[in-house]
Order: C-alpha cells, then sequence, then structure tokens
C-alpha cells in the first residue's frame, strides 16, 4: 500500500509546534528544511513541507491525504475538507482594527470605507453577512502600515497579543473569528487504518498535555477529603507510606483543575505534593 502524505508548514508559525506533535507521537524523521518532502522510518507516512496557502488545496485535491493548517487559511481558502482534529495551538483571531482617531464607531460607518487585508474571502463574507458594502483592498504582507499610508480607512488581519495594532495607532473594532491549528483530511479517508492509528496518537498525546501526574502525602484521617478533592477521578493510587498512618496519594488530574485545588489539597492535610508531565494516556 502507498504511504499517506501529510502537509504541513514549511517554515512560519505552525512548523515548531506541527514537528513536535507528529514527533510526540512517536514519528522518526529527518526535518530537512532544504527538502519538500521527507520519510517517517518508523510509520508508513511522508511528510511534505508547503506554505500554508497551499494546505487546504493540496488536501482538497488529494495531493496530500492529511494536513495540519490554521483555520483561518481553510476559510479563505474554501477548500472542501473535513475537520479530524482540533490542535490547540497556533491560537489567534481575526479582527477588523482602525486607526484610534478614526471617526469609525459602529459596523455601518465601514459602508464606504476602504479596507486593507490579505483574508478577502472572509472578510467579505463578514460583511455581507452584516449587509455592508465596503471596498476591500487585498495586500499580502504589512497590511497593518495601510491606513497610515492613506490606502485604508481600516484593516482586517490576525491579531494575537494586539502589539503590532498599538505600535501603528491602530484598536480593534470588530472581531470577525478565532482561530487554531487543525489536522485535516481529504473527504473519506478518516476510516483508513493508518489515519485512525495517527489520530489515536494525537489524541493520546494532546490528553496528555493538558494533565498532571500528582503524588501527594496525607495522613489516613484526612485521606477521603483529599479524593473528595480529586474531581473526575474514580479511585485513586494509595500506597502506604513507611510512616505509620500516612499514604501517598497517586493520581491524574488536568493542570487546570489542579490549580483550582491546589489550596484546597493543602488546607486538607496535604503535604509533598509533587507534579510531573504525563508524555500520553492511551484510552
Ligand atoms: P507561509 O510562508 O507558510 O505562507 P505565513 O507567513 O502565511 O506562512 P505565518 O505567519 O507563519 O504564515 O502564520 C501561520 C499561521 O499561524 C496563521 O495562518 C495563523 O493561523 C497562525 N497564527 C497564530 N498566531 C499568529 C499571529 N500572531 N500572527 C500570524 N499568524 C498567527
Ligand atoms: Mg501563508
Amino acid at each position: 500500500m502507498k504511504n499517506l502524505k501529510i502537509a504541513i508548514q514549511k517554515s512560519g508559525r505552525l512548523n515548531e509546534k506541527s514537528v513536535q506533535l507528529l514527533k510526540n507521537c512517536g514519528l522518526n524523521f529527518e526535518n530537512y528544511k532544504s527538502s519538500l518532502i521527507t520519510t517517517v522510518s518508523n510509520f508508513p507516512l511522508e511528510i511534505l513541507f508547503l506554505r500554508d496557502d497551499d494546505i487546504p488545496e493540496y488536501v482538497q485535491d488529494g495531493i496530500a491525504d492529511l494536513g495540519i493548517v490554521g483555520e483561518n487559511v481553510i476559510a479563505e481558502t474554501e477548500a472542501e475538507v473535513r475537520y479530524l482534529q482540533r490542535l490547540g495551538f497556533g491560537r489567534c483571531s481575526l479582527k477588523i482594527a482602525v486607526p484610534s482617531r478614526s471617526d469609525i464607531r459602529e459596523l455601518s460607518d465601514l459602508n464606504g470605507k476602504a479596507i486593507a487585508t490579505s483574508y478577502p474571502t472572509i472578510l467579505q463574507k463578514f460583511l455581507t453577512e452584516n449587509k455592508i458594502t465596503a471596498d476591500i483592498r487585498m495586500i499580502s504582507g504589512s497590511v497593518e502600515i495601510s491606513p497610515a499610508l492613506e490606502l485604508s480607512h481600516a484593516i482586517f488581519d490576525i491579531v494575537s497579543t494586539g502589539g503590532t495594532l498599538r505600535s501603528n495607532g491602530l484598536v480593534p473594532f470588530a472581531d470577525v473569528m478565532t482561530s487554531e491549528a487543525i489536522l485535516i483530511s481529504k473527504n473519506g479517508i478518516d476510516s483508513n487504518p493508518v489515519v485512525r492509528e495517527l489520530m489515536q496518537r494525537i489524541q493520546s498525546v494532546l490528553r496528555a498535555a493538558e494533565t498532571k501526574y500528582v503524588v501527594l502525602n496525607v495522613e489516613r484521617d484526612n485521606l477521603d477529603e483529599i479524593i473528595s478533592l480529586l474531581p473526575g477521578v474514580k479511585s485513586p493510587t494509595i500506597v502506604p507510606l513507611a510512616e505509620e498512618n500516612w499514604v501517598a496519594v497517586h493520581t491524574v488530574i488536568s493542570e487546570q483543575d489542579f490549580w483550582e485545588k491546589i489550596n484546597k489539597l493543602k488546607a486538607a492535610g496535604a503535604q509533598g505534593i509533587v507534579v510531573m508531565p504525563v508524555e500520553k494516556i492511551i484510552m
């Protein structure tokens, strides 16, 4: 059987995390920056390194079977692909922003105005939904300087911290979409056993990333209260300690839950709390 192909970004904001995710799934490959394609030595998969803009269409057309790409790029290309898994990295939002001294106050003020963007399709859809007619100016990079150059009255672009907007005298005006990296496939391939195997590995890595292995010591008298504080754990492992009446509680807990419970655990008598990373969780 022919190897499957997965397309990931060649360089840029999603490259490193995409490579790391595949390596965490136990896939061995050389990440040759100069080559377009590399073969995984211990799994029937080839990796294509591409510009992110090309990934949705390559997957739609079956040149690649799978891809990792930002939701914004999928939406912009309108490629017909299947969403297999949200990956939790590459988070950002796409916003309309205006100069801080602009007289644009509400959405309808955008009527008749020029908006610069690298995402004309997403923007047009948003404007149409809001019954606004504006002049979309397609610019492929450095969109945020266009109001200062009087090329546009507003911009529509990716925002993560807002720092770039601020340093160009712009303020966010309307939220249009949020995005994160997504594992996509061409239609009809999700029942392929290799895809299922890869999906299982990816899910076990993602579950582990948000989970911690916690060990704490407690006196037997306080054990019930400690157990009641550990959410979602049916039955933690209890190990007797050398010191009489003391036990160690071993459990797996989401990092979020842990931070919420830590003070209560201490108040209930937990001592010597050790938190360790979890590599994989197989369900
Ligand atoms: P390519 O050379 O592959 O076309 P690019 O320059 O178009 O790369 P990058 O800037 O590397 O793209 O961003 C890739 C993706 O990372 C974006 O499409 C978006 O989904 C995500 N992303 C997350 N945070 C940000 C951010 N602050 N700025 C830009 N993109 C971000
Ligand atoms: Mg790109």
